[in-house]
């Protein structure tokens, strides 16, 4: 396929490049959109404000799972007989700190860049805003602006930041967010943690770990409130017997902080004080779209971007805006993110070509199907909580008529191996007319890996008289897999 180049024009003293597509965010989704595009023939340029490699490189993906995999490490080796005499000792904080460094570059994205250059993308560094239908300025660090022309799209990969609630004191008390959680050079002597989802256990769990006296506060009534229930129940137990204090049905009022090297007091709905040296809201996110000239295309800015499945913004004439990653708020995970970009660059790709989609990707892989229905997430605490696909309730709440099925995985050879007196419990979602998997989840010490085959299973809508001929490994965790069937079989 003939590539096509970038091409310059200028009028006056205003520069214009021309690219196929222009994206804007230099993230993981937006480096594999353009990764994807240039792929398929097209020129592309990246458009970036901050690092290339976004929010998972350095605040997110790689700097917390960098700090909880030595937690995962140390708490193996201490649920074994033989090694848990070997290793009585804390973690060592400064060294999984210093680790933790190297796996976001100390914050400096020069190998990322090099990568953009071996592949043949461009990099414009700066704020990037629509300038109505695809055309997209920048404001560049040296104060100038430059002009991007797209002949076919232009991709926004803004991801997403941390939504912080609206409290008095909030400001003065210079909260964590997951920013600061991931790369704070200290460890705090107390964090309180606000919020019960994924980065707030994450978070917990490590800081915890690494010696801080965490207490976390869930306005729910339990931890991961989107996994199936056991999940929260688990990790709220195993955070307990690791020190932390989890604390449910309460939520943060108002904050206090006189300076900024004093505690900030935190006023509790149930009428209570917390004092702690540094408070985290975990508390969900929001899009990075509110200065992006949205309403220069006609849509609205600080919305999450609504798409097709080939991740196109719905409504936008002409069909040139895609928005790939968090910021199209269908799945707020790296793995989802990248799967879409593969998608959308590829359908780029067959459309400024001309081509059918389905004429040029015999897998039919223009379309994010999975996001509906088989979304992976592995949330890294101790025990590990994973799950695929739908819970038993949401699976309901969509109509299916389905069985849940569970196991106490402490009866597994496998896992009885893995960890003594292993803890863990998995339960699969059966849709009960297709005799297929919708769900599947599993909680306990190293589960991890075992997620993939679940995602197998419901992604390729596997006939449950076909798993069975899927023979576990023994004594592997995995074994699992046989004794959930059992179970369906009677
Ligand atoms: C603490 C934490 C831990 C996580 N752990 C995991 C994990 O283990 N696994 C997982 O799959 N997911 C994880 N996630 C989610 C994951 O980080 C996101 O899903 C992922 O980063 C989304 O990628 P993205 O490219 O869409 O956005 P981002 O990674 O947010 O990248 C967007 C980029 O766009 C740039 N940008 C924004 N606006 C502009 C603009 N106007 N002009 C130019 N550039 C702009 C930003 O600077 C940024 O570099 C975690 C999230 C958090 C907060």
């Amino acid at each position: 396929m003939t590539r096509s180049e970038a091409t310059a024009s200028t009028t006056g003293s205003d520069r214009t490049d021309e690219y196929d597509v222009i994206v804007i965010g230099a993230g993981p989704v937006g480096e594999n959109v353009a990764e994807r595009a240039h792929a398929a023939g097209l020129s592309a340029a990246l458009v970036e404000s901050e690092l290339v490699g976004g929010e998972c490189s350095y605040w997110a993906c790689m700097p917390s799972k960098a700090l909880l995999r030595p937690v995962a490490a140390l708490a193996d080796a201490r649920h074994v007989g033989g090694s848990a005499q070997a290793v009585r000792g804390p973690l060592d904080a400064e060294a999984v700190l210093a680790r933790r460094n190297s796996f976001t570059s100390d914050w400096e994205d020069g190998s990322q860049v090099e990568w953009l250059d071996s592949v043949g993308l461009d990099l414009v560094r700066g704020q990037g805003r629509l300038d109505g239908p695809r055309r997209v300025k920048v404001e560049t660090p040296d104060g100038s602006t430059r002009t991007l022309s797209a002949r076919h799209a232009v991709a926004v990969c803004t991801g997403s930041r941390a939504a912080l609630p609206d409290l008095p004191g909030i400001e003065e008390a210079r909260p964590w967010t997951s920013r600061e959680a991931t790369a704070s050079k200290e460890v705090p002597g107390r964090l309180a943690v606000v919020g019960g989802g994924v980065v707030a256990v994450e978070m917990a769990t490590a800081w915890q770990a690494l010696g801080a006296e965490v207490t976390v506060l869930v306005r729910g009534d339990r931890l991961l409130a989107r996994m199936e229930p056991f999940a929260g129940e688990l990790v709220s137990e195993a955070l307990t017997e690791a020190g932390a204090k989890i604390r449910t049905g309460v939520s943060v009022e108002s904050l206090r902080r006189p300076s900024p090297d004093r505690p900030v007091t935190l006023t509790l709905s149930d009428g209570g004080e917390l004092e702690a040296d540094e408070v985290l809201f975990a508390t969900g996110r929001r899009p990075r779209t509110e200065d992006l000239g949205l309403e220069t295309v006609g849509c609205e800015p600080g919305d999450w971007l609504t798409v097709d499945d080939s991740c196109r913004v719905k409504g936008v004439q002409g069909g040139w805006l895609y928005a790939v990653g968090d910021a199209n708020g269908r799945a707020l995970l790296t793995h989802q993110g990248k799967y879409q970009a593969r998608i959308a660059g590829a359908a780029m790709g067959a459309r400024a070509a001309g081509v059918p989609l389905l004429e040029t990707d015999p897998w039919g892989a223009h379309a994010a199907t999975a996001d509906h229905e088989a979304v992976p997430q592995v949330v890294f605490t101790d025990p590990e909580a994973t799950s695929v696909g739908l819970t038993a309730a949401e699976a309901e709440q969509r109509g299916l008529r389905v069985r849940a099925v569970d196991l106490d995985m402490g009866g597994v050879a496998g896992a009885a191996l893995f960890a003594d007196g292993y803890r863990g419990r998995a339960r699969m979602v059966v849709d009960l007319d297709r005799e297929v998997l919708v769900g599947v989840t599993f909680v306990g010490p190293g589960v991890t890996e075992l997620l993939h085959s679940a995602t197998v299973a419901v992604a390729g809508e596997v006939p449950l008289e076909r798993l069975w001929h899927a023979v576990p490994s023994y004594p592997t965790i995995s074994e699992v897999w046989l004794r959930l069937l059992e179970v369906y079989r009677g």
